[in-house]
């Protein structure tokens, strides 16, 4: 007879189910209606019937924000595996792969566009590439997509979605927590706007740095938000969570968050929140061009007044 037995099952890693599968119909992992998949795309990738929210690629989600075409950012960035690390196979085997499968060089793309008629930097993470890890290159190309904020006056979205900060670059990739939360604090002394999305799943470094730090932290429904994720946590108190910890919801509820926007509405609210935000801050002669434009069409859609 063994001395030690472990009294309770470990607990099983949940399969990763909010993938979109390749073909012509997809099956809803959450109400498991079948969904054509240009309906899919039509709809953002929610399911129609259950408001599911599948994933979504960083360049679907550039797509989806902005009024139409955008400009791309440090395109060619990518990592230079600074520690030679290895561990179930090569860092730049695993990069390689990636850049292969994705069609990107890092897991973030960083673009200058509009929405609803407000220009702005945007930073949008591509959880294909090694789980949308912030290392090096995620950390240069979105402090560089805030300076270009700064230098040109414009408020910064970033969204994430990222399983935190990638090991494989060791301390350099958490340094790169302090460098963009230190970009963001000049953003802010501009009296810049800064919109945080967080997207399922965003925890680790991500969480603990810029993406609880916006002006406004918006979520998508039901995204997994936190530092440690459920399992280590549950395994480190040994104790069950309660329903629907670590979710969007749950976070709104205890004050973390400041909304829950379906993905649907999303450009509407920041849309919103972009205009109201930048004609408070915008500078003095802006004001001034953008008063004279109000008065222009309001005595064109008046005359006689
Ligand atoms: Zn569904």
């Amino acid at each position: 007879m063994a001395w030690f037995k472990k009294d309770k099952k470990p607990i099983q890693p949940q399969a990763d189910k909010s993938r979109v599968p390749e073909g012509l119909w997809v099956k809803c992992p959450s109400c498991s209606q079948i969904i054509y998949n240009k309906d899919l795309a039509a709809s953002l990738s929610v399911c129609t019937k259950c408001s599911h929210h599948f994933r979504l690629a960083a360049n679907d989600r550039l797509k989806a924000l902005f009024d139409g075409d955008w400009q791309e950012y440090d395109k060619g960035l990518t990592s230079i595996d600074p520690l030679s690390f290895t561990d179930t196979k090569p860092y730049r085997k695993r990069l390689e792969s990636s850049i292969a499968n994705t069609g990107l060089q890092d897991a973030v793309i960083t673009a200058t566009g509009t929405i609803q008629g407000v220009r702005c930097s945007m930073a949008a993470m591509e959880y294909g590439f090694i789980g949308g890890s912030m290392g090096v290159v995620v950390g240069e190309k979105i402090t560089r997509a805030i300076e270009r904020a700064i230098s040109e006056r414009m408020p910064v979205i970033i969204v994430s979605c990222s399983g935190g900060a990638r090991m494989m670059e060791g301390a350099l990739s958490l340094m790169q927590m302090a460098k963009i939360s230190a970009a963001l604090a000049r953003l802010d002394r501009e009296r810049l706007p800064y919109v945080s999305v967080l997207t399922d799943p965003t925890t680790g470094g991500v969480t603990a740095s810029f993406a609880m730090l916006g002006d406004v932290n918006v979520a998508e429904p039901k995204a997994l938000i936190g530092f440690a994720g459920p399992r280590v946590i549950e395994q480190t108190i040994r104790q069950t969570l309660p329903e629907g910890f670590q979710r969007s919801e749950f976070l709104l509820e205890h004050g973390m968050l400041d909304m829950v926007v379906d993905r649907r509405e999303m450009k509407d609210v920041i849309g919103r929140f972009l205009r109201f935000a930048t004609v408070r801050h915008a500078a003095p002669a802006q004001v001034a061009v953008e008063l004279a434009h109000a008065a222009a069409t309001t005595a064109g859609e008046e005359p006689g007044t």
